[in-house]
């Protein structure tokens, strides 16, 4: 937790803290992890996992990472406008119209087909950025964005043949690196393996090359090539069950509210909207401020808990847009007390985000990403608050 500094003066008492030692920590872990010499890129698409992607992206960077990884050409273009000049990879596909803007913005492109490839050519002739890095990407089972492995060599050789383009690297995706002993994954590295090696014969130099999420490099899957991918491990929270991090990691993000009303309840009360919880005795109830428009999903009603003078306290009937209940632990509550709502410390009685994963019936991606863009982030340096950012 932290103190009321100045910085948080008329701030909304529900609020996203945003660690960035821990993403510091976190890079600097998964970089000791990896082979001497071996890039990471840090994936800070959707918000930098709804950590706040300049914030996270220049913590990266001044960690350790060699580039960004993003998924649109807004947010390459929101990394540019605050002052970002690292490279940045666009890892998704782009519509063909598309192309100028992400020339103009100095990112690298992600090219899987002739399509895109030939709007990027055109965009790279008219780009005073030339020659525009290009990444080739590698369809080896996922199914997903990327080039049949038989069509790679002819993209190689034409994005290798232009003069105005630079085959920046190579890459594939894995589609299943956070499962355990999962022999598919050493699959897909033969097929990537074999795919570089038909470039290679057509005599294309081959640029680095990546494969690896947090799952492979934590589980060394596909981690030995030039570069990784770093997302949900940066934020310091597992890829899956089954991929614990590595130790020295922690979450960077948690979330806080305050007590805004002490809620007494007699015996058959009830509470909230169509009334699902009703009081079997006297008990008291404590108003938090956050709901279903802070991304305090209304599947939580009556299943998820927060943490509130260290100890779990019960959703009480339905989550509302913007308020829920809890049921106040015995003894005292008031109002402005802290309300641990995710994630916090280990003895704040909040739910971890694993936990919270769980409870929404989703991944833990998808609980940092649903944070909604209403809750302030506030940014925390050396335990202390270097910056605050609301809208
Ligand atoms: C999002 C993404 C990553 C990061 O995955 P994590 O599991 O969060 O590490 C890596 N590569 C690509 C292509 C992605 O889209």
């Amino acid at each position: 937790m932290i103190d009321i500094s100045p910085e948080l003066d008329g701030l909304r008492a529900t609020r996203a803290i945003i660690d960035l030692d821990a993403i510091a920590g976190n890079m600097r872990a998964l970089r000791a992890s990896l082979p001497e010499g071996a890039k990471v890129m840090a994936v800070v698409k959707a918000d930098g996992y709804g950590h706040g992607a300049p914030w996270v992206a220049r913590t990266a960077l001044n960690a350790g990472a060699a580039s960004l990884g993003v998924a649109t050409v807004s947010e390459g273009q929101h990394l540019r406008a605050h002052g970002i000049e690292a490279p940045i990879v666009l890892l998704g596909s782009i519509d063909p119209a598309e192309a100028r803007g992400a020339c103009q913005a100095g990112l690298e492109i992600t090219v899987a087909d002739v399509r895109l490839l030939e709007a990027v050519q055109h965009a790279a002739r008219e780009s005073e950025l030339a020659p525009v890095p290009v990444h080739l990407k590698i369809d080896t089972g996922l199914r997903r964005y990327g080039a049949m492995p038989e069509q790679a060599p002819a993209l190689a050789t034409r994005i290798a043949g232009d003069a105005r383009l630079r085959l920046a690297g190579i890459f594939t995706h894995f589609a299943s690196a956070d499962e355990p002993e999962e022999s598919f994954t050493a699959e897909q590295v033969r097929r990537f393996v074999t795919t570089i090696e038909a470039i290679r014969d057509v005599g294309v130099a081959v640029p680095p090359l990546h494969a690896a999420n947090s799952a492979g490099i934590i589980t060394g899957q596909g981690a030995a090539y030039e570069v990784v991918r770093a997302g949900i491990a940066l934020y310091g929270v597992s890829p899956s069950a089954d991929v614990p991090l590595l130790p020295s990691m922690r979450p960077a993000m948690s979330i806080e509210s305050r007590v805004t009303r002490v809620v007494p309840l007699a015996s058959g009360d009830t509470v909230g909207y169509n009334r699902t919880f009703r009081a079997g005795d006297r008990m008291i109830g404590a108003l938090v401020p956050i709901g279903y428009a802070d991304g305090y999903r209304r599947a939580l009603s009556g299943r998820a808990w927060v943490g509130l003078g260290g100890r779990p306290a019960r959703v009480l009937g339905r989550v509302s847009m913007d308020q829920i209940v809890v049921e106040a632990p015995a003894g005292m509550v008031a109002a402005g007390d802290v309300v641990h709502v995710l994630g916090g410390s280990a003895v704040d009685g909040a739910p971890s985000i694993t936990e919270m994963a769980d409870l929404m019936g989703t991944n833990t991606y998808e609980v940092l990403v649903g944070v909604r863009r209403r809750v302030p982030r506030i940014f925390i340096k050396h335990g202390r608050v270097v910056g605050v950012r609301t809208d």
